[in-house]
C-alpha cells in the first residue's frame, strides 16, 4: 500500500495512554476545494463550510465502524444560514449550506454563530453500518465558532472533556484547513458506564493546554505533516501513539442508479405527480448542486 501523505486530505488518530487521552487531527486541502467547486458560495459561507467539513472529518474519523456514517447538521431559526449539512462515510466528505444572500451582504466580517445561525442547533449523528445503531446529540449553536459548539456537544451530550480547534485559510484561490480534537477518556470508557467521569481529572488540563497551544497557522500549514505536528505538541509525553491515517476525498451518494431505485419505490400515481413539464422526473442533489432527470418509464 502506498504511504499516505500526512500533509493534506487526511485525518490521523492519536492516543496518549498514560493520560487516558485520545485525539484526532486533520488537514484538508484539495478535498475542500472539490466540495466547494460544486457551489458558488460567497467567502464567508465558503469559510464556514470549510470549517464544518474539517470538523466533520475529525468527528467522522472517531467512528469505529469503517462503513459507519457521521452527519453534522445545523438547524436554524432566524439566522443568515438556514441549513448546513455535512457528512462523512469511509473518508468521503460532502456538504452544503442554504443561506440568505441578501442578509449575508450585511453580515459582520467575522460573525459569531448567533449571527450566522440565529437560534440554531447543531445535531451530530453517528450511524453504524446497517442502520442498527444510531446515536444523536444536539447542542445549541452558541459561542464564537463551530469549534466552540463542538466542544459544548462533547461536554453536554457525552460528558467528555474535550478540546476542539479549527482553522481555515484560502491562499491563491485554494483552501487549506486543519483541526484537532482531543478528549479525556475516563476509566470505563469502552462499553461500560463512565463511573469516573470527572471534568477535573488531573491529567486532562495538561493535555488540554498542550493541544490548545496549537496555532491556526500550524493547522493550516500545507507543508507540515500531521505526525510532525503531533510531535511538536506532545513530545514531552511518555508515549504517544498514532493510529492508521484516513484519506479524505469528496464523495456523494447521489448516483443515478440509487436515485432511480428510490423513486421506483413510490407508487405509480405518486411517480406520475413527480413528472415535470418536460415529461421527466427530476431529482436534485443539494450536496453537489446537480440534478438527474429520468423518463418516468425508466424507473417503473
Ligand atoms: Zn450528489
Amino acid at each position: 500500500m502506498a504511504e499516505i501523505d500526512l500533509r493534506r486530505d487526511v485525518a490521523l488518530g492519536v492516543t496518549i495512554p498514560s493520560r487516558d487521552a485520545r485525539g484526532r487531527i486533520a488537514r484538508l486541502g484539495p478535498v475542500v476545494d472539490a466540495v466547494l467547486a460544486n457551489h458558488d458560495y460567497p467567502p464567508l459561507i465558503e469559510k464556514l463550510l470549510a470549517e464544518a467539513l474539517t470538523l466533520t472529518a475529525l468527528l467522522g474519523s472517531l467512528l469505529k465502524d469503517p462503513q459507519g456514517q457521521m452527519t453534522l447538521q445545523a438547524q436554524t431559526q432566524g439566522g443568515i444560514v438556514d441549513l448546513m449539512v455535512c457528512d462523512f462515510r469511509a473518508g468521503e466528505l460532502r456538504g452544503y449550506v442554504r443561506f440568505d444572500r441578501e442578509r449575508l451582504a450585511d453580515a459582520s466580517m467575522s460573525p459569531a454563530l448567533k449571527e450566522m445561525f440565529g437560534d440554531g442547533y447543531l445535531a451530530i449523528t453517528f450511524d453504524q453500518a446497517g442502520g442498527d445503531e444510531r446515536y444523536q446529540g444536539i447542542v445549541p449553536l452558541e459561542g464564537k465558532t463551530l469549534a466552540d459548539a463542538a466542544q459544548s456537544y462533547f461536554a453536554q451530550s457525552e460528558q467528555i472533556p474535550s478540546i476542539v480547534r479549527l482553522a481555515a485559510e484560502k491562499r491563491d484561490g485554494h483552501w487549506t484547513t486543519g483541526g484537532l480534537l482531543f478528549q479525556h477518556l475516563p476509566e470505563g470508557e469502552e462499553g461500560r458506564d463512565r463511573l469516573h467521569t470527572r471534568l477535573d481529572h488531573p491529567d486532562w488540563p495538561h493535555i488540554a493546554v498542550l493541544a490548545g497551544s496549537v496555532k491556526p497557522e500550524e493547522l493550516t500549514d500545507p507543508d507540515l505533516p500531521l505526525d510532525d505536528l503531533v510531535w511538536r505538541l506532545f513530545h514531552e509525553e511518555e508515549e504517544v501513539r498514532t493510529l492508521a491515517a484516513v484519506t479524505l476525498v469528496k464523495g456523494c451518494r447521489c448516483d443515478p442508479d440509487y436515485v432511480r431505485s428510490v423513486i421506483a419505490r413510490f407508487p405509480p400515481e405518486e411517480r406520475a405527480e413527480m413528472v415535470g413539464d418536460d415529461g421527466l422526473i427530476k431529482v436534485d442533489c443539494a450536496f453537489c448542486s446537480s440534478s438527474f432527470s429520468f423518463p418516468p418509464d425508466a424507473v417503473a
